[in-house]
């Protein structure tokens, strides 16, 4: 994931359907599963690069 796609500003609190709390592979996997199932999901990461 690109760090433009992980910095970008959140413009409202009714764009996303789930936001995730860190990158791990757990965050991770939650978010390709739930976008998969139609939900708008927002990954937030306190590092500046994914991955836990
Ligand atoms: C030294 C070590 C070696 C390991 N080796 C292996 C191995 O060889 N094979 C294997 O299968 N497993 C290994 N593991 C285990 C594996 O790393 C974990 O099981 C796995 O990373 C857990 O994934 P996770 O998504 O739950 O958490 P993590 O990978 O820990 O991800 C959590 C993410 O959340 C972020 N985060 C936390 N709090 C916040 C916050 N308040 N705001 C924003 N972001 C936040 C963190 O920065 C991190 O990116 C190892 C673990 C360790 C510590």
């Amino acid at each position: 994931m690109p760090p433009s796609a992980i910095s970008r500003p959140v413009h409202g609190q009714n764009d996303f359907d789930t936001i995730i709390i860190g990158s791990g592979v757990g965050g991770l996997a939650a978010a390709i599963f739930l976008s998969k199932a139609g939900q708008k999901v927002l990954v937030l990461e306190q590092h500046d690069v994914p991955g836990g």
